[in-house]
């Protein structure tokens, strides 16, 4: 079913897209392929709710993002087990990162709120933060429910109202989303699901003149066709695309942590992450002892069940991603790129699933494809650098600027180079992700930022009222000469 005004409605047609277990590789259930003619449906509810939505005083709003949180919360450990069996990702990291981790998003987002300058003077002019209008939400599969929180939280927090499209590949997730949003009370029509596939569903939300902005995250190729569409009908586009971020450790730096700390950034998710640090630049003076920490390290990384508890990695999200990472593996190898744990070939007693081999690869050439290109998969391509200027240099020769990593002996070190990346974000010495601050990239990796107060300004454009002389007090009078 889709979720239009508040209802669960049939959609139009009764095209229908098969959901697979990737550990499994079993279909699990199924969603409606959303069409046109449903995007227009939902889009015509979403702008049929949005002036309401827009004047409802915002501290009702807060209040009802903190309801659909707690409502996420309670729901947790469900919709860790559905992540899990959509995406492959292994139940304890997905019930924290998946599961709650959204709801502590929409909490975060409620927070900010009271940070916003709603409405301020300058001079004689009243400037009142507006909703930008009726959004439409584009998401991936590989962080679901996460990236639906990033956008749909900042979205209601500014005032507007949604239509969300889900990947096709792991909708089942956004079902939750909605059970909680009517659990808390949301009125009908500020936010609506529709299923389907980009190329149909994703398309049309695009191209539809009832929808004012675009918040889209996914592969850069997309994001392309997704500004070009947008541009026919001028809606603003914000943009969370692909990444191929450095992590570099420094002279001095303390190397086990520095390795321990980049392969977990580079394996979460079984290296589906947009921001994972999957280049290694470490200094050529001391590549042997790295080295042999790096291959002690990865060969602890363990492949497993999803459904069992533990920090394995589970399989990738489908065949065709399994395909593509193992090709980006072989043909680094044929290219003169040296293997250090892993490889293209299948793992070893996973014959079912779409498993492929935590890997670590030496490059030389950091313009090598391998040190180019986003794999989307466990593969951590490491690259010797000369001095520090020359590790800045390989960190920011990429097309991308999403993420970084800096591990230096002492603090000041870390930041002078943190702020010669340019990436949307730098963490200092394994530095948790803070959820608070805004997130985003430069480059082939995007544009506009969410999460925190950024986030919601995101989709808030300013509104000036001038006053007239005769209504201001003398004190606010401007002085004319
Ligand atoms: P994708 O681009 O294939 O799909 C993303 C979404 O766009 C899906 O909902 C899909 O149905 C939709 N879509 C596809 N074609 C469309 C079209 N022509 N018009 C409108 N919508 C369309 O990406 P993916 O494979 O789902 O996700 C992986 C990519 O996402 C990776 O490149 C990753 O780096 C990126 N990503 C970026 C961030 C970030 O915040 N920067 C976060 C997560 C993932």
């Amino acid at each position: 079913m889709l979720y239009i005004a508040g209802r669960w409605v049939f959609p139009h047609g009764d095209g229908v897209i098969a959901v697979e277990n990737p550990a499994a590789e079993a279909v699990i259930g199924s969603v409606p392929q959303g069409s046109a003619v449903d995007v227009d449906r939902a889009a015509l509810a979403a702008r049929d709710a949005f002036l309401d939505w827009a004047r409802t005083p915002w501290p009702r709003r807060q209040e009802l993002l903190r309801s659909i949180a707690a409502a996420l919360r309670e729901s947790g450990e469900k919709t860790a087990r559905t992540i899990t069996s959509e995406l492959g990702m292994p139940f304890d990291a997905c019930l924290a990162v998946q599961a709650l981790e959204p709801a502590s998003i929409l909490e975060a987002y409620a927070d900010e709120m009271d940070g916003i300058a709603w409405e301020h003077d300058i001079g004689w002019s009243r400037i009142v933060m507006e909703p930008v209008g009726v959004v439409g939400a584009i998401t991936p599969w590989n962080y679901p429910l996460y990236q639906i929180a990033c956008k749909v939280g900042g979205a209601l927090a500014a005032g507007c109202t949604v239509v969300l499209k889900p990947s096709e590949l792991t909708p089942l997730n956004a079902y939750a989303l909605i059970e909680a949003a009517e659990k808390a009370g949301l009125p009908p029509g500020v936010l609506n699901l529709i299923t389907g596939h980009g190329s149909e569903a994703g398309e049309a939300l695009v191209r539809h003149p009832g929808i004012d902005a675009i918040s889209f995250t996914g592969s850069t190729v997309t994001g392309r066709r997704v500004a070009e569409l947008a541009s026919v009908t001028l809606k603003r586009v914000s943009m969370e695309l692909g990444g191929k971020s450095a992590s570099i450790v420094l002279e001095g730096a303390d190397l086990d942590r520095a390795v321990a700390g980049t392969i977990r950034s580079c394996f979460r998710n079984s290296g589906q992450s947009c921001s994972s640090h999957t280049r290694f630049l470490i200094p050529r003076r001391l590549e042997g002892r790295i080295m042999s920490i790096i291959s002690g390290r990865a060969g602890e990384v363990q492949l497993g069940d999803p459904a069992a508890h533990g920090n394995h990695l589970g399989p990738l999200v489908s065949g065709i991603q399994r395909e593509r990472v193992t090709r980006y593996i072989r043909e680094a190898l044929a290219s003169g790129a040296t293997l250090v744990v892993g490889g293209a070939d299948p793992p070893t007693g996973f014959e079912r699933g779409y498993y492929v081999q935590p890997t670590v690869i030496v490059s030389l050439d950091p313009n090598a494809q391998i040190a180019q290109e986003e794999v989307f998969g466990p593969v951590l391509c490491v690259i010797p650098y000369d001095d520090v200027a020359d590790a800045v240099r390989i960190a920011n020769g990429t097309p991308y600027g999403l993420s970084a990593g800096v591990w230096s002996a002492t603090p000041e070190e870390g930041f002078e180079v943190a702020r010669l990346l340019r990436a949307g974000e730098v963490q200092l010495n394994g530095a948790p992700f803070n959820i608070r601050s805004p997130f985003g990239g430069f480059g082939l990796s995007g544009y506009g930022r969410e999460l925190g107060r950024y986030g919601i300004e995101e989709f808030l454009a300013p509104k000036a009222i001038h006053q007239s002389f005769a209504d201001l007090s003398h004190a606010d009078s401007p002085v004319i000469a």
